[in-house]
């Protein structure tokens, strides 16, 4: 399996290559030359690691040792069951597929405890190390973080806004005593955050000197993973064709979704959910793409987004796999702020793909949340109940809606406090989670002081 740019202007590559990188160099995302198909009976009956290690050596041919990586990796000890990813039936044709019972409680954990396999399995093998350098609001810091600890030739430096996460969050982070993990709690808001991580990989001298990564979405292990999952709902649906509601805000996990069907799994709709944050909604509803100024504060907060980094992968399809065509929108995106496909063929092909699309607000989340609640007591976080919103507008009937539950209620217990005036239940490990020793280095917003912990820290 060779991988090539989607701006067109790159050789290809091979999956090893492409896996610690983020950007390919002509500034365009890592794509498969071509999507595999597959032949579904061969995978029909198949517990998750074999699912996945079929799934995935279709995109990683060249990782030795790929089967036993995944079998360790997609254990019922780390995913608290051996469907790994259970399918809940809420009522015939409507489905909760669980993809939130990793150690981070979200769905970023199926891809990310695979990256920490593959990386040090990849870095072990050329005698290399990596120092990942990122910045957290909540979610992926966490998941990252588990996904990493203890890992040979990996360092992780985390920013996280000091005193600005939940408890729950704070502690899930903190709590983490391994000595390659360092939690840096930034005096400033997420965006000073992200801003040290820029200012530092400005510095390309010193990003070689001391070999810096990063795990974002983009990474293409991270979504080759997910596609896994789709499989594993679709068959334990035990239907025919099937559509999937999706949480979306870097068009990571909905994006997997698009590979699944394109690979050949018979997926009717991929029902795209956003929150407030609706710019991948406008583009499915009107085909104009318009990129935020302002991200907006939500209680769904890992779909606050203002662009989404995936996005690209699909329009480079939609646009015939065309990189200069890519190229030319994506100027055109940096200097206006937008492109508009409304009046072209390509928008006219978007229903082909599969694709709907929908947003909710608070007081949407606040609903679906009591009514799932009272009709099948069954609690949902707040990311989900934006998928369920969606998924139910756009219910056919006769084809099973399954929509991805993508964190659990306990991460986002105030919500579900005013949603339904009590506690979620939060599973027995994490009973005393706040309770434990902390460990966490305060910073100054200052990229010269994080230069020095990271050379320091070696
Ligand atoms: C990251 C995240 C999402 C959004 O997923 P994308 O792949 O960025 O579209 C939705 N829900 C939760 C709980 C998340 O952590």
């Amino acid at each position: 399996m060779l991988y090539v740019s989607t701006r067109g202007n790159c050789p290809p590559r091979r999956f090893s290559d492409i896996l610690l990188e983020g950007l390919a160099p002509d500034g365009g995302l890592y794509v498969p030359e071509e999507i595999p198909k597959i032949r579904l009976e061969e995978l029909k009956a198949l517990p998750y690691p074999e699912l996945a290690f079929k799934v995935l050596s279709a995109f990683m041919d060249d990782v030795p040792g790929l089967d036993d990586i995944v079998a360790r990796t997609y254990r019922a000890d780390i995913f608290g069951s051996p469907e790994i990813t259970p399918l809940k039936t809420l009522e015939p044709g409507f489905h909760l597929l669980g993809l939130s019972n990793g150690p981070t409680l979200a769905f970023k954990d199926l891809a990310l405890q695979l990256l920490g396999n593959l990386f040090e399995e990849v870095l072990g093998e050329r005698g290399q190390t990596l120092n990942i350098l990122g910045a957290t609001s909540g979610d992926t810091g966490s998941a990252a973080e588990y996904a990493m600890r203890g890992k040979r030739g990996i360092r992780v430096f985390m920013l996280s806004p000091h005193q600005r996460m939940s408890p729950f969050q704070r502690a899930q982070m903190y709590s983490l005593q391994d000595p390659n993990i360092h939690n840096l709690a930034v005096r400033g808001v997420f965006d000073d955050c992200q801003d040290l991580v820029k200012e530092v990989n400005a510095d390309a001298a010193f990003k070689a000197r001391n070999r810096i990564g990063a795990v974002n979405s983009i990474n293409w292990a991270r979504v080759a993973a997910q596609v896994v999952y789709y499989f594993k709902g679709y068959f334990a649906s035990g239907a025919k064709e099937v559509a999937f509601a999706v949480p979306s805000g870097n068009f990571g996990n909905i994006y997997a979704g698009y590979v699944a069907r394109s690979m050949g799994l018979p997926i009717r709709r991929l029902i795209l959910a956003a929150n407030e944050n609706d710019v991948l909604d406008e583009f499915f509803r009107t085909g104009r793409y318009r990129v935020r100024r302002k991200v907006l504060e939500t209680t769904s907060p890992s779909m606050d987004i203002s662009k989404a980094s995936n996005f690209e992968r699909y329009i480079f399809d939609l646009v015939g796999r065309d990189g200069a065509r890519v190229k030319e929108l994506w100027r055109r995106l940096e200097q206006d702020g937008e492109f508009d496909l409304s009046h072209s063929a390509y928008f006219r092909t978007v229903a082909g793909t599969g694709f709907v699309s929908g947003h909710s607000t608070h007081a949407d989340r606040i609903a679906t949340i009591k009514s799932i609640y009272s009709k099948y007591q069954t609690i949902i976080d707040p990311h989900t109940a934006d998928g369920v919103k969606v998924g139910l507008e756009h219910r056919e009937p006769l084809v099973p809606l399954i929509c991805l539950e993508t964190a659990l209620p306990v991460k986002f217990a105030q919500t579900i406090r005013q949603a339904l005036g009590r506690e979620p239940e939060r599973p027995s490990e994490f009973a005393d989670l706040e309770r434990r020793p902390q460990r966490f280095k305060v910073m100054p917003k200052d990229a010269g002081a994080l230069k020095r912990y990271i050379e320091a820290a070696r």
